[in-house]
């Protein structure tokens, strides 16, 4: 029988208790990335899932750009990058959010792709969603239109779907 791409990622991902931190579950989805039919079937999902809904993809340093890259690629549209602080040359603005301990602070270029532009941001987990909604909010404030949201995993008993805004959200396998 076919594997789903459910059980696909399932059998690829690695979990890591106590990783980074005690009573963290680490989803390491590595083994995923290196698996070339793994890879693919992973990128033709987020890819399928949104199709004719976007004008460019987001990619949320540094997993993120693997899964926006491959989309981008895939669909034949551009790229914006959503970086750690400090590492984009030009013009940006920033977006502190919470982390389970500490703060992060994201950037993007304000100017990268036009105004108005419909942007599906990627990142390989959805956790508590911090990361997620702090992107959803710069690409906002930059005047871009969030189109979704599309993940390999879903955390779903941290509720990070609560953070996004009520858009539109794929995970390809929920857990
Ligand atoms: P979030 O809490 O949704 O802002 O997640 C922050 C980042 O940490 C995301 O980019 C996830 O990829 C990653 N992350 C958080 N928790 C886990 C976990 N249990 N396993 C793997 N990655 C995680």
């Amino acid at each position: 029988m076919t594997e789903s791409v459910e059980q696909m990622i399932d059998r690829l991902c690695a979990k890591i208790p106590d990783h980074p931190e005690p009573g963290v579950l680490f989803r390491d989805l590595t083994p995923l990335f290196a698996d070339g039919d793994g890879f693919k079937r992973t990128v033709d999902a987020l890819t399928d899932a949104f199709r004719g809904q976007y004008d460019c993809v987001a990619g949320v340093e540094a997993r993120g750009f693997m899964i926006a890259a491959a989309v981008a690629y895939a669909s034949g549209v551009g790229i914006v990058p959503v970086r750690k602080k400090g590492k984009l040359p030009r013009e940006t603005i920033s977006q502190q959010y919470n982390l389970e301990y500490g703060t992060e602070t994201l950037e993007i270029h304000t100017d990268d792709v036009p105004r108005g532009s419909r942007v599906l941001v990627l990142d390989d987990v959805l956790a508590t969603g911090g990361t997620l909604g702090a992107s959803a909010s710069l690409l906002t404030r930059a005047g871009f239109n969030v189109a979704g949201f599309g993940v390999i995993m879903e955390l779903t008993a941290l509720r990070g779907r609560a953070q996004l805004g009520g858009h539109r959200v794929r995970a390809l396998l929920r857990v």
